[in-house]
């Protein structure tokens, strides 16, 4: 796909606020910009991240803590739905038993806001956290679980406004 130039972008969006403001009441004359400049802070805030590298860094030895389990709990996040364009949001659960390596914590967060800030959808998260971790911190076990509310769940369809989801995937190295 061509790329688009910022042109482009401000025609699409004037496009759809044009059609929202069906009754003529609101002034959109500047929505469309601040609408192009949300989505460029949003979803490239960590396109020039090195996520490997970045994680590395941050890695310690796990020589005097292997086989303890580490967990951290309630790390919020927000994503937006590949389906809908809709916001979701909740937290992600991790627990780990280190082999190789422990991590800084910060860098757990770094991890899920790099595969957070994008579209997707909260299966293809749980997953993706839980390869990037894996790959770079070579656990012997790792959980990921995330538990989201659904902007599609709740404004659309049957409009269910507390229901959430919980996704949950782990990895045990095989010996
Ligand atoms: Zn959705």
């Amino acid at each position: 796909m061509k790329t688009p130039t910022k042109k482009n972008l401000l025609s699409a969006i004037t496009t759809i606020t044009n059609f929202l403001n069906h009754k003529n009441l609101c002034d959109v004359s500047n929505t469309p910009q601040r609408v192009l400049q949300f989505y460029e802070d949003f979803f490239y805030k960590y396109s020039n991240t090195n996520i490997n590298e970045a994680v590395e860094k941050s890695l310690l030895s796990a020589e005097n803590y292997a086989g303890q389990k580490i967990c951290v709990s309630n790390i919020n996040f927000v994503s937006f739905c590949e389906h809908h364009l809709l916001k979701f949001e909740g937290s992600v659960d991790i627990c780990y038993i280190p082999q190789k390596y422990i991590i800084g914590f910060d860098k757990i967060s770094l991890i899920i806001n790099y595969h957070s800030h994008t579209l997707t959808l909260q299966e293809k998260l749980t997953q993706q956290i839980l390869q990037t971790f894996t790959l770079l911190v070579k656990p012997s076990f790792c959980e990921v679980k995330i538990t989201a509310t659904h902007d599609c769940m709740r404004l659309r369809g049957q409009c269910k406004t507390t229901a959430s989801i919980t996704t949950t995937q782990s990895f045990v190295q095989n010996f």
